[in-house]
């Protein structure tokens, strides 16, 4: 028998295989079952137009044998078979198999990213991962003859005829030997390949059979005595699940079993917070089960966790964990995607595979979406309940990215209204605006006590505005990525703001703006570089003194960056803001005609104080305190 020579490119491929130091042989497996089913599906398809075929779908099976003593993995099928001249072009060269596809990204003498091997399928070749000779024995479906082909996947292979009880195909895989980095015996191992029929091949539609070991009990004499002992035999049976739980339609599987999968999946406790069917007809079909977790995982929060979804086509596991699936700021939701057409695709182009991907990405971020915003709507309680969890992620996703998602999320944002005592959208503060009112007054602060003290607070309650109370460090940058919902801007309450001062009040800052500008002078020479301007406040009422800052960055940034590592810390430009009508006023004036030594304490003390309403450190507390203590003698 005459040893044909592979292809060169045939060639590379095993090359790559037999040498590849791929952490992931075990999708093997994975590859040659889901030949065997797509063998099985060609004959299904025959069936259904040529009667002669006589078989029914439940007649198609896929059965797995492991030979331990041999060092066998045998892979059966009753699928179509394949004829002499089959086995030479599927199996000699890689032109017209899944490999191929390989074939583009085999530029010169490159080796293609190994990742890639695991996500796409690799077909057949894969085999010589694990293997150190291959055989397949096939029967075309209608004929007499069978064949077998063989391997050891260095340079050639042989076909010749061979003996097969009726049509189908046999692919007989010799483990190698193991080696002190290798173990390649694991696969001998019942319960190892069970395991991975699991995880690869579960939702194979045909059943997958195996002789699965098991014992049983029998009653033995001894000496007159009756003694039970424990024997062990094999049963054939289905390993594989068959029917995808996300495949199935409501009646057949209810939300408690969707539930009941969620935490086997993704081993949890809890139940997720709402769970999500897709069933999606059109340019790109696929079907998604997905969830939202009840709480954050551990970790979730740091670089390291990993988002994802489970990508399924026909059955097979594609990628486990894939990204692009998901956009950032809903990486929390956990699930599955399986697409048919999508393995179509694979199959040809790889990039072609990456635009259906994204086409299906995109959908699933509406439906996710829509989803969230209408429990929003219909669960008030259980939306506030998952907010608390992943609100600071759609807040992160409306400013990633220059804003390119706020559209899309800000609608699903909570902050916390001072009036309502409770959360509300941004829609519901501008719904519940009195009239008069022109803009969404806000102010930052570590939690919404503080916030609510803050002398700047004070003048917006007067008027009877809500103020939404921002407490995450992000919240003042989502704040200034969105500028407005619908036409009503954003206002810090910070800011000047002439909506809030009547008349007879403003006329009173102007005039002690100017009677007191030699005092004003005086202050910030006092204070020198610690602020960029002293003036007289507009929106103090009964507090003494204020902190803001003008220019771009805040108070409320300037504290965000200096939690961030890193040297260089932006600072704001401060302003210090006194309160003329305040008696703390009086007595800096007076102090200010009769002793400059103690005006300078008492410009030192408002300084202190406003850094300290402001959630800002003082530069030296001791010294504060000193000046304080001086004050009581
Ligand atoms: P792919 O399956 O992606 O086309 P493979 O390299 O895995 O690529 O297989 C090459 C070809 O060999 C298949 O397209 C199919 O025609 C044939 N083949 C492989 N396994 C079987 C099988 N069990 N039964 C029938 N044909 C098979």
């Amino acid at each position: 028998m005459r040893k044909k020579a592979f292809k060169t490119e045939s060639k590379r491929i095993l090359d790559m295989m037999i040498h590849s130091v791929y952490t992931h042989r075990e999708i093997f497996l994975r590859e040659i079952i889901s030949n065997a089913s797509d063998a099985l599906d060609k004959l299904a398809y025959r069936a259904l137009t040529d009667d002669s075929v006589g078989l029914g779908p439940d007649d198609l099976r896929i059965r797995i044998r492991l030979d331990p003593s041999a060092r066998t993995i045998t892979v059966s099928d009753n699928g179509v078979g394949m004829t002499a001249d089959e086995l030479e072009t599927n199996l000699g060269t890689i032109a017209s198999s899944g490999s191929f596809r390989f074939k583009n990204g085999l530029d010169g003498d490159s080796v293609p990213d190994v990742d890639i091997i695991g996500q796409f399928g690799v077909g057949f070749y894969s085999a010589f991962m694990v293997s150190s000779s291959v055989s397949v024995i096939s029967r075309a479906f209608g004929s007499d003859e069978a064949f077998r082909w063989e391997s050891d996947g260095s340079d050639g292979y042989t076909v010749s005829p061979a003996e097969r009880d009726g049509f189908g195909t046999d692919v007989i895989m010799t483990l190698k030997e193991d080696t002190e980095e290798e173990s390649y015996s694991e696969f001998l191992d019942f319960y190892r390949i069970r395991g991975l029929v699991k995880k690869y091949s579960d939702y194979i539609r045909f059943p997958i059979v195996m002789d699965v070991p098991k014992t049983r009990p029998v009653e033995t004499e001894e000496n007159g005595e009756k003694k039970t002992d424990y024997e062990s035999y094999t049963e054939e049976e289905t390993i594989n699940s068959r029917v995808p739980i996300w495949k199935r339609s409501k009646d057949e599987a209810s939300d408690e079993d969707c539930v009941a999968f969620y935490k086997e999946k993704y081993y949890e406790t809890e139940d997720p917070l709402t769970l999500i069917r897709a069933d999606v007809q059109g340019l790109t079909s696929y079907k998604a089960l997905l969830f939202v977790p009840a709480s954050a995982p551990f970790g979730y929060y740091s670089r390291e966790f990993e988002k994802g979804l489970s990508l399924y086509s026909s059955g097979v596991l594609i990628i486990d964990r894939c990204a692009d699936l998901l956009p950032d700021h809903f990486r929390f939701v956990k699930g599955v995607v399986d697409s048919d057409d999508l393995s179509l695709n694979i199959s040809r182009e790889l990039l072609q595979h990456d635009r259906q991907l994204k086409t299906i990405a995109t959908s699933l971020e509406k439906r996710i979406k829509r989803e969230l915003k209408s429990l929003l709507e219909k669960d008030r309680e259980k939306y506030e309940r998952f907010f608390r969890v992943f609100g600071l992620q759609l807040k992160y996703g409306v400013v990633s990215d220059y804003g390119a998602h706020k559209e899309l999320l800000s609608d699903l944002l909570l902050f916390h209204s001072l009036n309502k005592k409770g959360m509300v959208t941004l829609d519901e503060y501008v719904a519940a605006m009195p009239e008069g009112q022109k803009h969404i007054y806000y102010a930052c602060g570590e939690s919404v006590s503080k916030i609510e003290a803050l002398p700047q607070a004070e003048r917006i309650r007067d008027k009877g505005f809500d103020l939404l109370c921002l407490t995450d460090d992000v919240d003042q940058f989502v704040v200034e990525l969105l500028g407005k919902v619908g036409e009503t801007e954003f206002r810090s309450a910070d800011a000047d703001d002439e909506a809030l001062e009547d008349a007879a009040e403003k006329e009173k800052a102007e005039e002690a703006e100017k009677s007191s500008a030699d005092l004003l002078a005086f202050v910030k020479e006092t204070l020198g570089d610690r602020v960029s301007a002293v003036r007289i406040s507009r929106k103090l009422k009964s507090h003494p003194v204020f902190l803001t800052a003008e220019g771009g960055l805040t108070i409320e940034m300037e504290k965000y960056f200096a939690s961030l590592p890193g040297e260089e810390k932006p600072k704001a430009n401060r302003v210090l803001e006194l309160n003329a009508a305040h008696p703390a006023f009086a007595a800096l004036s007076g102090a200010f005609a009769s002793d400059r030594a103690k005006a300078e304490k008492y410009a030192r003390i408002l300084y202190a104080q406003a850094l300290l309403i402001a959630g800002l450190p003082l530069e030296d507390p001791t010294a504060y305190s000193d000046l304080v203590c001086g004050l009581m003698d």
